[in-house]
């Protein structure tokens, strides 16, 4: 049995390297920048108002206050989107918006709150409270300087680095390929929904759980029709999925005990076997493997296996395949609420629910068929062979939905 670090770094070296496109910013939440993209211009790129009010010197409002306002002779309106090329002189203030550009000679915004017009004196403007040089003013540059780095090749598009982004100029950008992942449910037992069920006969689950992974790692799933637990049905499902995708999910027909249709599916086809069985629970039968370049992540059947062996092995994948350098769940720090034990021998991955006070909790029965337990989650804790995590212990959480 092999450890799950091994095996991650076997199937990462077995990734190919990404491709790249260029995709519209719309387009591009969730996607790995394929190259370093440093700032064009300044941001923002011109002093601007941070309020509406009034451009002034600071010095000609240094003594403001509602008792004795400082009386200041309007000499202009600056809307967003135009600039005053005359300088503000001493004693006059200029009109400005939310955005406008900092006339100049102005060096500070007196909020609009803090002035009154006279009415009988169209020209003139009062303000009541004294400003510092630079007081509502966003200097050129504080936000980023040009030439800083926006996003480092390997990085994720987040919203803001979207909007980063887009405030540069920028349309789109060149990320890395997302790998098509197809997903096949193997298993004469399983039925869809809308079928009747017979006797012995389950609902799949599969597919449905792990297409919504794999979208979220951003890879395309490519759901294929259930497997029955033929070699026939296997090998050909197998090769069509292969034949369609960059890489293929399978889950079922990996178990010991079981026939390996699964493996004996791929060998037939002329592919290699990496690696089966891991030393960790849930997901001891584990299997990957390649033919070409396609690789294959053969999934134990069972839904909560299936879905951490998904996050703990498949996910990295996928992201290295788009150049991800970030490839690990992200993992948060909580204390346990409540003992954790895990007394096998192999690493035991517990579905947790971590609440809003970030105090940790079994989410229920762990077994790696209990779907109640995988839907209350909202992370895992790895806990160790032969050991039991006391109360208030410090864990490090997994979060992934
Ligand atoms: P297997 O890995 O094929 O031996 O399956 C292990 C267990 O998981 C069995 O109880 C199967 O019925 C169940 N199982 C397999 N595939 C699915 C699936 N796609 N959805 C729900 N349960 C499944
Ligand atoms: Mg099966």
């Amino acid at each position: 049995m092999l450890e799950l670090q091994e095996a991650l770094a076997r199937i990462l070296a077995a990734v190919p390297p990404p491709g790249r496109e260029e995709v519209a910013l719309g387009e591009a939440a969730g996607r790995v920048a394929a190259e370093r993209l440093a700032a064009p211009l300044d941001l923002p790129p011109f002093d601007n108002s941070a309020m509406d009010g009034y451009a002034v010197r600071a010095a000609d409002v240094a003594a403001a206050c509602p008792k004795a306002p400082a009386r200041l002779r309007l000499c202009g309106r600056i809307a967003a989107g135009e600039s005053l090329a005359t300088e503000v002189p001493s004693g006059a203030c200029a009109r400005l918006f939310t955005g406008s550009p900092i006339p100049p000679g102005a060096d500070a915004v007196v909020m609009q709150e803090d002035t009154r017009v006279v009415p009988e004196e169209p020209g003139v403007v009062l303000a009541l409270e004294a400003v510092k040089p630079g007081d509502n003013v966003r200097r050129r540059g504080e936000d980023v300087e040009r030439g800083a780095t926006l996003v480092e090749a390997g990085d994720r598009l987040t919203t803001g680095r979207i909007a980063l982004l887009a405030a540069m100029g920028r349309g789109c950008a060149l990320v890395g390929r997302r790998p098509v992942a197809g997903l096949l449910a193997t298993g004469s037992e399983l039925r869809g929904p809308g079928q009747a069920l017979g006797p012995g006969q389950i609902y799949e689950s599969n597919r449905p759980a792990l297409a919504g992974l794999i979208r979220g790692a951003g890879a395309v799933p490519r759901v294929f029709p259930l497997v029955s637990d033929t070699r026939e049905a296997t090998r050909s499902a197998l090769a069509e999925a292969l034949a369609q995708c960059d890489a293929v999910v399978s889950t079922g027909g990996v178990s010991v005990g079981e026939l390996d249709l699964v493996k004996d599916a791929l060998v037939e086809l002329g592919g290699a076997l990496e690696l089966r069985r891991l030393a960790i629970k849930p997901g001891r039968p584990f299997l990957f493997g390649r033919l070409g370049e396609k690789l294959l992540f053969g999934l134990p059947g069972n839904p909560v296996s299936a879905v951490v062996t998904f996050l703990l092995l498949v996910r990295p994948a996928l992201l290295r395949w788009q150049g991800a350098s970030e490839i690990a769940l992200p993992a948060y720090p909580g204390l346990l609420a409540e003992p954790l034990a895990n007394p096998g021998a192999r690493p035991h991955f517990l579905r947790v629910r971590v609440d809003g006070a970030g105090r940790v909790h079994s989410a229920g029965l762990q077994a790696s068929h209990a779907l109640s337990s995988l839907a209350a989650a909202n992370g895992l804790v790895e806990v160790p062979p032969r050991t039991t995590l006391p109360r208030s212990s410090r864990v490090t959480v997994m979060r992934w939905d």
